[in-house]
């Protein structure tokens, strides 16, 4: 399949480069008819403010609604960001006022139903957004990061945003390491398929990565029809050379050779990687890892000065790993699983990751 990358040199640019990307791959009129219900799948992580790039920039939101309401789509924005205030975040964020402008709705994915696929490899029931479930297309508006446990995050990660809130961490629980969780995130985007995947790549986040990053201007628009393609494109641009979520696709042949339109990939590719998130090594077996994870993995860690005590944490950790002393987190390295949950939902950047004695000779 196609992917359209175009060059988007800041967010003022949007509304006149998504219609050019959009044209490199058929228009927003291949994907979207007239009355159809169409959900906008923006990131809402958390209520961080559009230049903090932690969630999808409202100007890419904007571009889209100007797009499908030249079709006539019945659009509804939503998001299930892992916890907090969900008016909140969407006022935060900026997209709320944009919704207003244009007269849709967000709305948070609460509502629940259980979609079941046997074909599936890891996972064969999953509990998704109703919503997600019903409507007639699904877009998707990723943003372009770096992610401490999956390397990345972009068009395939951002429909884990699809499972309900609270629902999230107990997948954590579940598939612990970066590869079961991958294989966990390729079944899901086997049962919440967008039609279209636009990703917000003209400011990205690199080094601690989903939320805990910094601002990193890349300058594009990646849009295609298959998340692992437009991935792939965003990795290579980013200089990030694996994704363990991409190898399980590739031996899934659900990604194969990409054709870029528009910018040529080698014109486009960053001349200073992307800073990584990696806090772990791929593929340790289980039990080595249980032993041993304080060598293999990064360990969350308290910046007490920054903390404002709100205790997401320790709400957020799926194996009480946390626990409140004086308003301040502490960590059960023990019972702690790495996943790092704590880390991507804290509203103020409190918590950073230390790495492992290998994990630091490693990234040397
Ligand atoms: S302490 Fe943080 S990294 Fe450890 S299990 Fe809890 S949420 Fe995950
Ligand atoms: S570390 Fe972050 S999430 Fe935890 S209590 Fe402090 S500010 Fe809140």
């Amino acid at each position: 399949m196609v992917v359209a990358v175009v060059k988007c040199k800041d967010y003022s640019s949007v509304g006149k480069m998504l219609p050019k990307a959009l044209s490199l791959i058929g228009g927003m009129g291949k994907y979207v008819k007239k009355g159809q219900r169409v959900l906008v799948k923006p990131n809402l992580l958390l209520g961080k403010l559009p230049e903090d790039a932690a969630t999808t920039h409202p100007e890419i939101l904007r571009a889209v609604l100007v797009e499908l309401k030249k079709i006539g789509a019945s659009v509804i924005v939503g998001d299930s960001p892992g916890m907090g205030n969900f008016d909140g975040i969407a006022k935060k964020t900026g997209l709320k006022k944009v919704c207003d402008e244009f007269k849709v709705e967000i709305v948070e994915l609460k509502e629940r139903v259980d979609v079941e696929r046997k074909q599936n490899k890891l996972v064969k029931l999953f509990t998704i957004s109703k919503l997600a479930n019903d409507v007639d297309v699904i877009i998707n508006l990723p943003k372009m990061k770096t992610h401490t446990l999956t390397h990345f995050t972009g068009a395939v990660k951002n429909i884990f945003g699809c499972i309900p809130g609270k629902l999230k961490p107990q997948f954590h629980l579940r598939q612990q390491d970066a590869h079961t969780f991958s294989r966990m995130l390729v079944d899901l985007n086997k049962v919440v398929v967008p039609s279209l995947h636009i990703m917000d790549a003209v400011v990205g986040m690199e080094g601690q990565g989903p939320s805990s990053g910094s601002p990193r201007e890349v300058g594009l628009l990646i849009v295609g029809e298959n998340p692992y393609e437009v991935d792939s494109v965003a990795c290579s641009v980013a200089g990030i050379d694996k994704a363990p979520y991409l190898d399980i696709a590739r031996k899934q042949k659900l990604l194969g050779k990409v054709v870029v339109k528009g910018e040529k990939l080698d014109s486009v590719k960053l001349s200073r990687k992307f800073l990584p998130a990696r806090s772990s090594f791929d593929r340790i077996p289980k039990w080595i890892m249980k032993m041993f994870k304080g060598l293999f993995t990064a360990k969350p860690w308290l910046l007490p000065e920054k903390c404002i005590h709100c205790a997401r944490c320790f709400e957020v950790c799926p194996v009480d790993a946390i626990k409140m002393v004086d308003g301040y987190p502490q960590f059960d390295y023990n019972k702690c699983i790495r996943c790092y949950c704590c880390h991507e939902m804290c509203p103020v950047k409190a918590i950073g990751l230390k790495d492992s004695f290998l994990l630091k000779i490693f990234k040397k």
